[in-house]
């Protein structure tokens, strides 16, 4: 099955969509997480993303449209995959679901995490002093802020117009408990979710 987790920046997704893609048997593939491994390999592709991710913007969509579609090609994503900060623009969630129109798939389910604006702060200024990430600093989150309103809040819209079915799920709480309402809602829906 191929589901997206979306969500602002801080909402947690990261951290669910790796619990609840082993739960899937699937491949959990983060654009963020294969951006900053280019980044830490010094790779053309970390070049030209470093200040563009360390400002808070956007990679531009040819960039990650390439990555990902590399990433479905390998043999572990033939079962599915949940992907987690992609699609991030219109345009991206257009060129996925061409993508996978041409493999005769589409997207099952979307996993949208809510989280209020003052807790995604608190999160990630948090998060800046133990992880360390270059982005994680007031004014990055801001911009971050800005841009998923902009541009990603809108790919909710573009799968909910296509009919997709999405979940809206309460993401503040214990990791757990969160992993918990995920699970139960992809359950609900028929999804083959492993027992722990
Ligand atoms: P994340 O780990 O998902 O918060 O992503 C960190 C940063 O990587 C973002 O703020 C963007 O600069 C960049 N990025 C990740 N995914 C995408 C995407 N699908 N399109 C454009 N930029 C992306």
């Amino acid at each position: 099955m191929i589901a997206l987790m979306f969500g602002p920046p801080g909402s947690g997704k990261g951290t669910q969509a790796s619990r609840v893609a082993l739960r899937l048997g699937v491949p959990h593939v983060a654009t963020g997480d294969m951006l900053r491994s280019e980044v830490a390999r010094n790779t053309p592709l970390g070049h030209e993303a470093k200040p563009i991710m360390d400002a808070g913007g956007l990679v531009p969509d040819d960039l990650v449209v390439r990555m990902i579609e590399a990433r479905l090609n390998q043999a572990d994503a033939r079962g599915g995959v949940l992907l987690d900060g992609f699609p991030r623009t219109v345009p991206q969630a257009v060129t996925l679901d061409a993508m996978l129109e041409k493999r005769s798939e589409h997207v099952a389910e979307v996993i949208s995490l809510e989280v209020p604006a003052d807790e995604l702060k608190a999160r990630i200024l948090k998060r800046a002093t133990t992880e360390g990430r270059s982005d994680d600093t007031a004014v990055g989150l801001a911009q971050r802020l800005v841009v998923y309103r902009q541009e990603t809040e809108p790919v909710l819209e573009h799968y909910r117009d296509a009919g997709t079915r999405i979940e809206a799920i309460n993401g503040v709480g214990g990791i757990d408990a969160i992993t918990d309402r995920i699970l139960q809602a992809l359950r609900h829906n028929g999804a083959p979710v492993a027992s722990s």
